[in-house]
């Protein structure tokens, strides 16, 4: 919840600077008592994700495989179909997922890709998972049918500091990321929203990126900080690494400047070694992404991540029930979508 009284938005740049520049053990003494202010410090939330729509994205990110504008060998897919996505919930959901995000390489959701999407969300949040989606920029009324169709968090990356920007993406501004957050919250949805660190940005883009993050209206509630994923073919690709301990201090100033938001570890994460993720976690990061990989792994205990779990005292967050009123609406809604046969098919793009 954002009531707490000490949630600010009115950050200065100082201030930023002044949190990034405490001795490490300090920075994380500081940002780990924040934490357990507001979360319980062993539990970690859990989602999966998984690519609905994969590559030729019109748009130019310099870090991105999905762009058409890079050659990175990628093998593109159109638009899931609806039963198809809706099977890998439900392994997600058996895996221990909470929450199940749904990501399209798209500039934006066109009308005629909506019914696709919006009989996802109803199918997936029919069987008791919390529903994410990243879509591209969403225009005011596309943002309303997604929410009344039971979208609960919608995902749109400021990516970096406004100062950055057009070194990293041209083909939409900075302006566009804000009017799309804009609109999700008039929906009545909730943000996850946060950026990509390691593109060769300055210190100051990275206090820059959290300074936009944290004075928001409503601060995300969810913020995935993510460490740049070098991908061959991408501009990026030959960029300098970031000091992973850097990597960290951001978390704890994340963690710090917004205290009742979950911080997200994401892109980047399967590159860390487990004493980083540690250190992350302590510092106040407690959401994390397992990837499609978990999906198909036989045996679910063998995974790394829920062996680190283990060996850290952490569990996965469980996810608090839907009423029986919320449930019976997410079946009322199932069953209408099931009347409507031709949209589980062909759902191309
Ligand atoms: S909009 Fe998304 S999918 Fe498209 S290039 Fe940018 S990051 Fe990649």
């Amino acid at each position: 919840m954002q009531t707490t009284a000490d949630v600010r938005h009115d950050w200065t740049e100082d201030e930023v600077r002044a949190l990034f520049e405490l001795p490490f053990n300090d920075l994380l003494f500081r940002a780990h008592s924040v934490h357990r202010q507001h979360f319980d410090p062993n539990q970690v939330q859990v989602s999966t994700l998984l690519s609905i729509k994969t590559g030729a994205c019109p748009e130019d990110c310099k870090y991105c495989p999905q762009s058409a504008h890079y050659d990175t060998g990628l093998e593109k897919q159109r638009l899931m179909e609806v039963e198809a996505v809706l099977a890998k919930a439900r392994q997600a959901k058996a895996a221990g997922s909470t929450r199940f995000c749904m990501g399209a390489a798209w500039k934006h959701p066109t009308d005629r890709d909506m019914p696709y999407v919006l009989e996802m969300v109803k199918g997936v949040k029919a069987l008791g998972l919390e529903t994410c989606m990243t879509l591209g920029m969403l225009k005011e009324e596309h943002a309303q049918q997604l929410a009344e169709a039971g979208l609960d968090y919608y995902n749109h990356n400021l990516d970096t500091s406004p100062e950055f920007y057009d070194k990293i993406i041209t083909t939409r501004t900075y302006q566009d990321r804000l009017d799309t957050l804009a609109h999700v919250r008039d929906a009545g949805m909730k943000i996850c929203s946060g950026g990509i660190l390691g593109m060769g940005e300055t210190a100051r883009d990275r206090i820059g990126l959290l300074l936009q993050l944290a004075n928001l209206p409503q601060q995300p509630e969810s913020v995935p900080i993510n460490m740049l994923v070098k991908v061959e073919g991408t501009p990026l690709e030959n960029v300098d690494n970031l000091d992973p301990l850097e990597f960290i201090r951001n978390i704890a100033v994340a963690r710090i400047l917004m205290p009742t938001s979950h911080v997200r570890l994401s892109a980047g994460r399967e590159q860390m070694s487990d004493e980083l993720q540690a250190m992350a976690f302590f510092a106040g990061a407690n959401s994390i992404f397992y990837g499609e990989c978990l999906l198909t792994t036989p045996n679910p205990e063998t995974h790394r991540d829920l062996q680190l779990f283990k060996r850290l005292g952490i569990n996965p967050e469980q996810r608090i029930e839907p009423s029986d009123e919320e449930q019976a609406q997410a079946i009322a809604n199932r069953l209408q979508a099931q009347q409507d046969d031709a949209l589980f098919y062909d759902a191309a793009h």
